[in-house]
């Protein structure tokens, strides 16, 4: 055997293979460059649970006309340039490898005005083959087009599920990021028909969005949780903060399925966290029930690795039993008050 360099595109669809699994990881990437750029609202367009089109505008700075190509090559990113950045990385983005990896597997398009130019400007890419810069009409902002994705890797569109199943995990996705960032408005269509409306409102999650994403038995039992602590063990304390929403144990699942956990703003999984959660419950839940929440873990970046997984679903704490603990007792002092508060007659 001799030893060969992979051609760019090759290389760019094994990359894909970690960060593009289905529509919904497509949407992901997309929209959180979108939210990367500052857009206040994003419009989704999808066909075909999203394999025929996902279409993603944003309002944000833009991509300027002579970067596109840069946006679209591997290992190219606005969002760090150190070593030093990296480990402070409060973007969702930053390893610079979706847009190639996207544009390698579908029929791509990025179109795009930075704030402040005259024009915008567009660049086509088809199943990794590049094309030219040409001026194109845009309001400020981005919009990439992705079409027939996998039309290029029948491995993987075999493993593509029914329109149905595939929009339903966008959908879950986008609840994912609506309870996060209520600031911004989310416009979805599929089909061609309106289904999703998701309007802007303040930094701070409503009873309004809380009750439209997990439903109004959620919103009625949900217990508001805000709570501060330190991180002591570099001498200098820094902050920990723990906000969000649980359900009191009244209102309880049969499965995981109500349980979102963020980071600095991120989705992310965590057993330690979720084992937290649930000894917290442990005492006021039956067995094998599921508590349900949306809780917010703020904290210094430097205390907290995001690299871990390409698709960015994990985290790995600098303090995690320290972290662990705060959950714990945070929870369990929230739900042992509302015990306090029921048995002495305060119902509100
Ligand atoms: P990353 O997000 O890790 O930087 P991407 O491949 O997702 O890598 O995007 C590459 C670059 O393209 C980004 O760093 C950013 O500069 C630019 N970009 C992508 N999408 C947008 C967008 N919607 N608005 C503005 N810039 C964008
Ligand atoms: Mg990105």
């Amino acid at each position: 055997m001799t030893i060969r360099q992979l051609p760019d595109t090759l290389i760019n669809q094994i990359a894909a293979g970690e960060v593009v699994e289905r529509p919904a990881s497509v949407v992901k990437e997309l929209v959180e460059n979108a939210l990367d750029a500052g857009a206040r609202r994003i419009d989704i367009d999808l066909e075909e649970g999203g394999v025929r089109l996902i279409r993603i505008r944003d309002d944000g700075a833009g991509i300027p006309a002579d970067e596109l190509p840069l946006a679209i090559s591997r290992h190219a990113t606005s969002k760090i340039a150190s070593l030093d950045d990296l480990e402070g990385v409060a973007t969702l983005g930053f390893r610079g490898e979706a847009l190639p990896s996207i544009a390698s597997v579908s029929r791509f398009a990025l179109m795009s005005r930075r704030q402040g130019a005259e024009h915008g400007a567009s660049l086509e890419v088809d199943g990794g083959r590049v094309g030219t810069v040409a001026p194109k009409p845009h309001p400020q902002g981005t919009t990439v087009e992705v079409r027939d994705l996998f039309f290029n890797v029948p491995a993987r569109r075999k493993f593509l599920k029914a329109e149905r199943t595939e929009l339903g995990h966008i959908e879950e996705w986008l609840r994912q990021l609506a309870l996060a960032r209520p600031d911004v408005e989310l416009r979805v269509s599929h089909n061609g028909k309106p289904s999703r409306r998701w309007k802007g409102e303040g930094e701070l999650l409503s009873d309004v969005r809380l009750h439209e994403a997990l439903g109004e038995e959620f919103a009625r039992n949900a217990l508001h949780v805000d709570h501060f602590g330190a991180v002591h063990s570099t001498g200098s304390g820094q902050g920990l903060r723990l906000h969000g929403w649980i359900a009191q144990p009244a209102y309880n699942r049969a499965s995981a399925d109500q349980q979102y956990f963020y980071v600095n703003g991120r989705a992310v999984r965590d057993r330690s966290v979720a084992h937290a959660v649930k000894q917290a419950y442990a005492d006021v839940l039956f067995h094998g029930r599921q508590p349900a929440y949306v809780l917010f873990l703020e904290l210094d970046p430097r205390r907290v690795d995001v690299n871990v997984h390409p698709a960015k679903h994990e985290v790995r704490f600098r303090d995690a039993r320290l972290i662990h603990d705060f959950v714990y007792r945070t929870l369990q002092g929230a739900l042992a008050e509302t015990r306090a508060g029921v048995s002495m007659g305060v119902t509100d």
